[in-house]
């Protein structure tokens, strides 16, 4: 398959792997003195574990998981917001299917659907444009989650509901931007990072500049990567040679695809429906400023915040709920800690009895140490 298959080619991994070894060695990179390289994304999290990229790189190298999970990342307080919205007896509540298994404080939106709400998982932001157009006599609420990959969607979805004049259509809005929670990691004592590997389905949306910052500011590279073995492999390689080379660049390994300044109708759209919230939760970071969209108030007839007085919308305000006993889901969210190292995983938190949301996500890291690790992940644990 073109555009895949050379991009898994394991003599021209063997070549990579082989310069990321001479380079980690002209550095210095030990097991016990490794070089910190987050990959920020929880796609690239599960392609690294899928391919066994972490234990073909030189011992020298330490992947820390970073927070580019959007389902993981939700605050459970954002949860059973959700499942209020559900529970309306107006509300038809669609989602993307990964949310669904998401444990809020007392439930998930699929138990929520087992105790009567009517919850459809849909493919698109259009297939819950559709329901409502059918359904004229209920409230359609679309679950807007995501990083910028999807924020455009939404917003087009909103933009064609205020063409059409549809009035039963509205969207939960947690959106949430990629930049600031990497702000707030560098602006963590206790963090160690040498440099960052960027998610390329972002950078299709916002380009690369987005992250000058973490060069210009913090003297860190960023290497903004593709998803295959092999765009991963080059992008590690790009980060050690910066260091080696005393550079902090931001750089563009996933060019076949990403355009320096994104995507202008993307962008367009972003700007011209939502607006940065003052702050947000986020699961392990806590509120961070500027880091999550809002509605503007042009479109506020589609904002169902405004609409229903739930959540950052309602005027008593949100509680911030804490993480469930024991479960570690905050630090291995912000890479402060392995999975492995959760005393939950594996025993009190599986795939199918999930504790946090990290083992359920398909980009979660629980999920893929679980997925890939096996066995030896939970004797890990043991
Ligand atoms: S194993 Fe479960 S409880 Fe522990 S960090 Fe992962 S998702 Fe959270």
């Amino acid at each position: 398959m073109r555009y895949v298959e050379e991009f898994r080619d394991p003599k021209a991994a063997k070549s990579v792997l082989a310069a990321i070894a001479q380079v980690a060695d002209e550095i210095g990179a030990t097991r016990d003195k490794p070089v910190h390289i987050m990959e920020i994304c929880g796609g690239h999290t599960h392609a690294i574990f899928r391919y066994g990229l972490d234990k073909l790189v030189h011992d020298g190298i330490e992947f820390i998981h970073g927070p580019g999970c959007p389902v993981c990342v939700l605050p459970r307080s954002r949860v059973d917001e959700c499942i209020e919205l559900a529970e309306l007896p107006e509300v038809i509540f669609t989602t993307f299917g990964d949310a669904m298994r998401v444990p809020g404080t007392k439930k998930s939106l699929m138990q929520a659907k087992a105790d009567g709400a009517d919850i459809r998982m849909v493919y698109s932001p259009l297939d819950a444009l559709e329901l409502a157009r059918r359904n004229p006599d209920r409230e359609v609420v679309f679950f807007g989650l995501g990083f910028e990959t999807t924020t455009p969607s939404t917003a087009f979805s909103i933009q064609q509901a205020a063409r059409e004049g549809l009035t039963n259509f509205s969207v939960f809005c947690n959106h949430i931007t990629v930049p600031p929670p990497i702000k707030a990691l560098l602006d963590d004592p206790h963090m160690v990072l040498d440099g960052f590997v960027g998610p390329g389905h972002v950078s299709m949306v916002i380009g690369v500049h987005p992250y000058d910052f973490i060069a210009q500011d913090y003297g860190k590279p960023l290497v903004v990567s593709g998803f295959e073995p092999l765009d991963l492999l080059q992008s590690v390689l790009m980060v050690l040679e910066q260091i080696r080379d005393g550079r902090a660049e931001i750089e563009n390994q996933y060019a076949r695809v990403v355009p320096e300044h994104g995507n202008p109708a993307s962008l367009a759209a972003i700007s011209e429906v939502y607006e940065p919230r003052p702050t947000f939760e986020w699961r392990g970071l806590g509120e961070i400023d500027e880091s999550g969209l809002r509605i503007r108030d042009a479109y506020a007839a589609f904002d169902a915040e405004a609409k229903f007085g739930i959540g950052y919308g309602a005027a008593k305000g949100r509680a911030v709920v804490e993480e469930p006993e024991g479960a570690a889901c905050g630090l291995v969210m912000t890479g402060r800690c392995k999975p492995t190292d959760c005393p939950k995983f594996g025993t009190g938190c599986t795939p199918e009895m999930p504790l946090g949301a990290l083992m359920v996500s398909s980009e979660g890291a629980c999920a893929a140490y679980y997925q890939y690790g096996g066995a030896r992940a939970t004797e890990a644990a043991e």
